[in-house]
């Protein structure tokens, strides 16, 4: 039987590794839908290589040009938000790798449709939480984490019951800045910042890592995946990131999930759920390894934990505002237009101003997330 699959976000990182995995295995996989924002030239060509039967481009001016590269296929191109909606209800399993609040729309529908989503775009489910939670429990969709933390979560918790949980210990690897000095984070260039020690990502969610943002984020995704509050979430420095996260039981032990820092391990076990797949991913060698270390996290070098925790206990609209206010100023960073530590401090400043309640649908989260923006480029003008 193979499994017909849409991949959002296919042009990206995430996306690249899914596609080397369904490739491999095509008896398994059929690539139905496959989008990217602006990439029409990656994306016309990633769907030529599958036999997609649809393409979408979100910029809705790059529309022709995709047709145009896409002439003498069966493959329908297709352009703008109602059209990545469409992508993701043309598959059974949808892999959800879009960056950014960008991505909700088309997740949201593919939960309230009752789809299996293949979930790394956390964003997502930081910024609409319970309305995406409480849809799921409705329509009987399935949320897999490809994020690495949260797939070893969800991999611990295999066979447990939910009340036998004490804890999750989330590893966080520390980032390119781990042992920096309050100066050199101060100083710190896109280019530095970017320079992942583990694992290579997409420049959003590497600065995410620098700042440790993406910790703080992926506390908020705990909560609404596992549904364990905020003080029984800890964060742990490994700065191997062999171990991937924990979980602690009532009884004491502790159950952890290991792996090479490879994303198509994560990948393959939600496109697989739940059976297993074959990856080329490498073996963990341990004796090789030899040590695998940890470390509490500095939360004054990294204000964002502090931030990320703060919102989670204070729910309501304060993860949107989080959220847009990181994605508006990473974007502002990468630029050149602020300093690193310049991002912390005004996604500080968007939590204190804002006084938004809580949103009850998704229009209103995403109502949130522009007024946190205009909000975030008045302080810019202010500065
Ligand atoms: P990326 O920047 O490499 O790729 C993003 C993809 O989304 C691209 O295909 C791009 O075309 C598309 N996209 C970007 N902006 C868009 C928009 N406004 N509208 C529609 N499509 C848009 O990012 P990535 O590193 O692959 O990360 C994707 C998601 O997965 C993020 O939410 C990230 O936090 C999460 N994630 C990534 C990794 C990783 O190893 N890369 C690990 C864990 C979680
Ligand atoms: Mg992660």
């Amino acid at each position: 039987m193979t499994r017909k699959i849409a991949i959002l976000g296919a042009t990206g990182s995430i996306g690249t590794s899914t596609l080397d995995l369904v490739e491999r295995d095509t008896e398994r996989f059929e690539v139905v839908a496959v989008t990217a924002a602006t990439n029409v030239e990656a994306l016309a060509g990633i769907a030529r290589r599958t036999n997609a039967r649809l393409a979408v481009i979100s910029d809705e001016r790059l529309l022709p040009e995709l047709r145009e590269r896409l002439g003498g296929t069966a493959c329908e191109a297709s352009a703008g938000e109602g059209a990545l909606v469409e992508a993701a209800l043309s598959a059974e399993l949808v892999v959800a790798a879009i960056v950014g609040c960008a991505g909700l729309r088309p997740v949201m529908a593919a939960v309230e449709a009752g789809r299996t989503i293949a979930l790394a775009n956390k964003e997502a489910l930081v910024t609409a939480g319970e309305l995406m939670t409480g849809a799921a429990a409705r329509s009987g969709a399935t949320i897999l984490p490809v994020d690495s933390e949260h797939n070893a979560i969800f991999q611990c918790l295999a066979g447990s019951n939910k009340g036998s949980v004490s804890r999750i210990i989330l590893t966080a690897s520390g980032g390119p800045f781990r042992t920096a000095s309050a100066q050199t984070m101060r100083d710190a260039s896109p280019a530095e910042a970017v320079a992942h020690p583990n694992w290579s990502m997409g420049a959003k969610i590497s600065v995410d890592s620098a700042t440790m943002m993406n910790k703080g984020l992926e506390l908020i995704e705990a909560y609404h995946l596992f549904g364990v509050p905020s003080e029984r979430i800890d964060i742990v420095i490994h700065p191997q990131s062999v171990v991937h996260s924990l979980v602690e039981f009532a009884d004491g032990s502790v159950l952890a999930q290991l792996g090479s820092p490879d994303m198509r391990i994560p990948i393959a076990y939600a496109l697989a759920w739940p059976e297993r797949m074959a990856t080329p991913a490498q073996r963990l060698d341990l004796a090789a390894i030899a040590r695998l270390d940890f470390e509490a996290p500095d939360l004054e070098r990294f204000p964002a934990l502090k931030l990320a925790r703060h919102a989670l206990e204070v729910r309501g609209a304060a993860p949107i505002v989080l959220n847009a206010a990181n994605e508006a100023a990473v974007a502002l960073f990468l630029a050149g237009s602020i300093g690193f530590t310049d991002i912390a401090r005004l996604v500080r400043s968007a939590l204190e101003d804002s006084k938004h309640a809580p949103p009850r649908s998704i229009e209103e989260v995403f109502e949130i997330d522009r007024l946190t923006r205009t909000r975030l480029d008045a302080l810019m003008q202010a500065a």
